[in-house]
């Protein structure tokens, strides 16, 4: 079975942890932790990183030193993971979903203005699934309202909108390290941000509010939120090779863009949007409902096939967590729902040999022609 990830894990790699495992430096006060936040921002245009252990977690304690709270609404795609909305309502703020754009399927922009009451304190922008959603609308709404704009950039280490990469233009913005994003510490995330007043309180917080003269009193309740060292020597060593990793992610999209040409009723996310180049974070396929059933029953004939694959975000006006509690019936979404239910992804990851790629390729095309 070929799997819908395989990380890329080089020799390099293994020295870089080895390397830090030797000198003894391993927890979240190492100083190869603050050098990986360092370069980090450096990469992505933004003066400060902050290290946390995930990207969900990146989301959850920026919304939390906002002090975001139940007079506060903010603005989210419905197409888009659980981790972009649950700190929203542990905080008992309201969440207000925008649906989705049917070929980037990132939010859909002109449809976020109309979103904005009084109460609206933060747009989350989203970059989905390899292309950057459009941000200069976003920041033009959020200035006119003055409400802020965090990036979640958990799948684009190295993206580019326009000129600027994705991650530089948010008050914020979050990313993520997990086993098959485009530079992985296993597990891990990061918060960045230029303003310097908001990261001190971001590194206050996540190391439990320690504070001098004396570590063990403390005037507020914290965090520990803190990166190891050996996370940090895995993903400064990822970081090396960002611009590689992206070519490899593009150049399998490649591959099964030629075996999945023609085939009537199936869409792939543009090579190139209106706003930046795809990298490819997935290769997501969209299907025509007059043509193929669900996705995840195509999922299941895929993986018979010897091949995993993974149907796309489930809109979360959607969830059946809500189901119970009846909130956000109002919500009529159709590109998110048509997403939800017509849309997966296929085996792209980093680590993946192009005898894999091409066998992948075979047979995912085998089962949408058959
Ligand atoms: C992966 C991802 C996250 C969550 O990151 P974790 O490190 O897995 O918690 C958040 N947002 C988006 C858009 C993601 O793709």
């Amino acid at each position: 079975m070929i799997p819908v990830n395989i990380p890329n894990i080089t020799e390099d790699d293994i020295t870089a942890v080895s390397e830090t495992l030797r000198g003894g430096w391993i927890s979240g006060d190492a100083p190869i932790v603050s050098e990986f936040e360092k370069a980090f921002a450096a990469a992505h245009g933004q003066s400060f990183g902050v290290a946390v252990p995930n990207g969900s977690l990146a989301i959850d304690f920026i919304f939390r030193v906002l002090d975001i709270g139940p007079d506060d609404e903010i603005i989210l795609p419905a197409f888009a993971i659980i981790s972009c909305l649950s700190e929203v309502l542990r905080l008992g703020a309201t969440p207000v979903f925008v649906d989705s754009d049917t070929v980037t399927w990132n939010m859909d922009v002109t449809k976020v203005e109309a979103a904005v009451t009084e109460k609206t304190k933060a747009i989350l922008a989203v970059h989905t699934y390899g292309l950057p959603v459009d941000m200069d609308s976003l920041l033009a709404i959020a200035k006119k309202y003055e409400i802020l704009v965090i990036e979640d950039a958990a799948e684009s280490h190295g993206l580019q909108y326009k000129d600027r990469p994705c991650g530089s233009m948010g008050f914020a913005s979050t990313f993520s390290f997990y086993a098959n994003k485009n530079i992985t510490t296993g597990e891990g995330g990061m918060i960045l941000s230029s303003n310097e007043k908001f990261v001190s309180s971001l590194r206050y917080y996540r190391n439990l509010a320690f504070k001098p003269p004396r570590r063990f009193v403390h005037d507020d309740i914290g965090w520990n939120l803190r990166f190891s060292g050996l996370q940090a020597a895995l993903g400064l060593s990822q970081l090396q090779r960002l611009d590689e990793s992206i070519r490899r992610r593009r150049e399998i999209a490649r591959a099964y863009r030629e075996a999945l040409a023609g085939i009537p009723g199936l869409s792939l996310a543009p090579e190139e949007g209106e706003f930046g180049k795809n990298d490819y974070w997935v290769v997501g396929i969209s299907l025509d409902k007059d043509c193929f059933p669900p996705a995840v029953e195509i999922a299941e004939r895929i993986l018979s096939a010897g091949v995993q694959t993974r149907p796309f975000f489930y809109p979360l006006h959607l969830q059946p967590v809500f189901k119970k509690s009846s909130v956000f019936l109002e919500y009529h979404l159709s590109v998110a729902e048509w997403l939800g239910d017509y849309g997966l992804y296929l085996p792209n990851g980093l680590g993946m040999s192009d005898e894999q790629l091409s066998e992948a390729a075979q047979i995912v095309a085998g089962v949408f022609t058959s």
